[in-house]
């Protein structure tokens, strides 16, 4: 029940067995810090720092960001917090660095490769990045969305602790990343996976179009084989693995994705609790036991 979800809410996210599942809280504006603590959330796994660059006609300052950074960084001191480097392009365009006339902006310049387009707009946020970091004591994970490969990955990965991050990854959006795991697993200190992308490419579906909305699923067994190639590859190399796309907030598939070897799963605040009760009644085994009959596509229906 509601309540009974709500009882668990100062403990850490564990299955049945104890094994630990940390539940981290995704943030897309400044309120939603306030939402992730009272929520019980053990960190934060996905800031949108697009939210600090929308509704302005040039990039925020470093100044600007790095007070940002570190507003939220303080509210979590010892937690794990994952700030996700700007996503401008596709569904979160910028006047001032998206094109307009991309025929398929999803398949365009976005994520990463905006920010590769822009060096000093990649270049001021992570030394806004560094200057948070130095001044508070979260631990401050960075990782890149729209990465495609193990030699994305790499570049951004060298150039953030170029800077001076200590712990930088990769977001898993596209399949390509999915197929090039391993390599990536050896070059990257984390992966979170993306499940709204992975999904909306998987499968080739503009998850913005409301006429192609049914492929929109995680529980597609394709997007969940991608996800077990992320989460093998992570095992393999004692990398952590997180999801932190919309699957990672339906109890259900937050029970399979724990099975597949996913290491934590960030989501929306007011999910938590749910996600919470409902990996606390599975054990390892059996969320193993879930994840297998998933990839078969047991629990997946597909539209007529
Ligand atoms: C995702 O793609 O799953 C994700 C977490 O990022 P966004 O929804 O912001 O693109
Ligand atoms: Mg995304």
């Amino acid at each position: 029940s509601a309540a009974q979800a709500k009882d668990l809410r100062g403990k850490p996210g564990a299955l049945k067995d104890g094994t630990p599942i940390p539940l981290l809280a995704n943030v897309g504006k400044p309120q939603d810090a306030d939402a992730a603590l009272e929520y019980g959330a053990e960190g934060v796994g996905l800031f949108r720092s697009e939210f600090l660059f929308i509704g302005n006609s040039e990039p925020p300052s470093v100044e600007e960001q790095a007070k940002a950074y570190a507003e939220l960084l303080s509210r979590f001191p010892g937690k794990k917090v994952v700030i996700r480097m700007l996503d401008a392009g596709a569904d979160k365009p910028l006047p001032f660095l998206t094109p307009e006339d991309e025929p398929n902006p999803a398949l365009g310049l976005r994520g990463l490769r905006t920010l590769k387009a822009h060096m000093q707009v990649l270049e001021d946020q992570l030394e806004a990045l560094v200057e948070a970091d130095r001044a508070t004591d979260a631990h401050l994970w960075v990782m890149a969305p729209m990465i495609a490969d193990q030699y994305e990955s790499e570049y951004f990965v060298k150039l953030g602790k170029s800077k001076g991050l200590k712990f930088v990854g990769s977001m898993a959006e596209v399949p390509s990343i999915a197929l090039m795991a391993n390599e990536v697993a050896e070059v990257a200190d984390f992966v979170s996976i993306g499940t709204n992308d992975l999904t909306q490419y998987t499968l080739a579906a503009d998850r913005t179009l409301g006429s192609v909305a049914n492929y929109q699923t995680a529980w597609h067994p394709a997007v969940l084989r991608n996800i077990k190639l992320i989460a093998d590859a992570g095992k393999a190399h004692d990398m952590p693995v997180g999801v932190c796309g919309e699957a990672a907030a339906d109890p259900d598939l937050a029970v399979v994705l724990a099975g597949l070897g996913v290491t934590s799963l960030s989501m929306t605040p007011v999910a938590l609790d749910d996600v919470r009760a409902e990996l606390a009644k599975h054990t390892l085994e059996e969320a193993q036991e879930k994840a297998k009959r998933a990839l078969a596509g047991e629990f997946y229906h597909p539209a007529e």
